[in-house]
């Protein structure tokens, strides 16, 4: 089956490999010039099925309003005359309710502890280096923190997954950078089972597995629609990415006066007329469109050792 996948972050190549092992034609398309230059080039690489949690939680809307008071708000809200937007915030309103919160967390977690045995299963099969690194350790900058992750620390107790809650000394034991902290925490807790890992390297390693199948990369091409007939999709709408070929030919140059030159018009231009790529079947992993996420209660990093 000649399959397309959208989009070539960690998701995309991902879904390229399990659709080649399962004998699909695959082709990758990506508006970028390689892998993992999206989301997944500067995510935290954190895998923590235990602590997966909705962002429809009891105490988040009054957070949230908090935040947009503020002029460094992590989340940005444009309210519009559009009753989809305002149908979207009720539903999410009514899935913070605790219960809502309980059901929500425990699927997000069934499908979390599935692709991290998925990962396991993988990495004994495909051993390379990504940077992987053993536990995961949330810190609480505050007492209000530890109260808003009171109702998750009981799904993590109901659900038997291992953890410790910690004092501000103990979370100094296991990272020590926090020594040189200037706002110390209050708390944290510590998931052993979980991980961390390279997000970006782990893609690009997994371009390689992913090649040497036979999937194909077509890199530097925006995907504009999807095209349909009798109610299946049949192909992708795609075009070069506008002035994106000759800028990399220069940069492959290296010479540092011939990239900070204005577009070459002496090259030929790419073809960026739109064209249509046919498909059996189109797997979407273009990834969010914008997202920021800052916080005292969403500044996930990761130490480089
Ligand atoms: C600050 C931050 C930290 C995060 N930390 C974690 C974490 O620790 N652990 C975790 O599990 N998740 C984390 N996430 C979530 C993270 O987004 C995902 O884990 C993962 O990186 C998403 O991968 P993706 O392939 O879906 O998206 P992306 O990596 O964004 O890939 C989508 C790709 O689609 C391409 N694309 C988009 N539109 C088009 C188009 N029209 N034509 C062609 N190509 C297109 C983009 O160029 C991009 O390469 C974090 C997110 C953020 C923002």
């Amino acid at each position: 089956m000649k399959t397309i996948v959208l989009g070539a972050g960690v998701i995309g190549v991902a879904t390229a490999y399990y659709l080649s092992e399962r004998g699909c034609d695959v082709t990758v398309i990506e508006r970028e010039p390689g892998v993992a230059l999206g989301t997944s080039f500067g995510n935290a690489g954190v895998i923590a099925p235990g602590y997966v949690t909705p962002w429809a939680a009891p105490g988040m809307p009054a957070k949230l309003l908090k935040y947009l008071l503020k002029p460094t708000s992590p989340l940005i809200f444009r309210p519009a005359l559009d009753a989809a937007q305002w149908r979207w915030i009720a539903r999410w309103l009514r899935e913070c309710d605790l219960a809502r919160f309980r059901v929500n967390k425990q699927r997000m977690q069934r499908i979390a502890y599935y692709s991290r045995e998925c990962l396991h299963a993988f990495r004994a099969q495909h051993a390379f280096e990504y940077g992987r690194s053993q536990g995961y350790l949330q810190l609480f900058r505050s007492d209000y923190d530890v109260e808003l992750a009171q109702p998750a620390l009981n799904v993590l107790r109901d659900a038997g997954i291992a953890y410790r809650e910690l004092d501000a000394d103990a979370c100094a034991q296991i990272e020590p950078g926090l020594a040189w902290s200037r706002v110390k925490p209050v708390a944290g807790i510590y998931l052993p089972d979980d991980e961390a890992g390279d997000c970006a390297r782990f893609t690009r390693e997994l371009r390689a597995v992913c090649e040497a199948r036979g999937v194909k990369f077509v890199f530097d091409t925006e995907v504009l629609a999807l095209e349909s007939a009798g109610g299946k999709v049949t192909g992708v709408r795609v075009r070069a990415v506008p002035g994106r070929e000759a800028r990399n030919r220069r940069e492959q140059r290296r010479a540092p006066a011939e990239v900070l030159r204005p577009a070459d018009l002496a090259e030929p231009a790419a073809d960026t007329s739109p064209h249509t790529l046919a498909a059996d079947a189109v797997v979407v992993a273009l990834g969010v469109e914008s997202a920021a996420l800052s916080r005292r209660w969403a500044c996930a990093c990761r130490s480089i050792r």
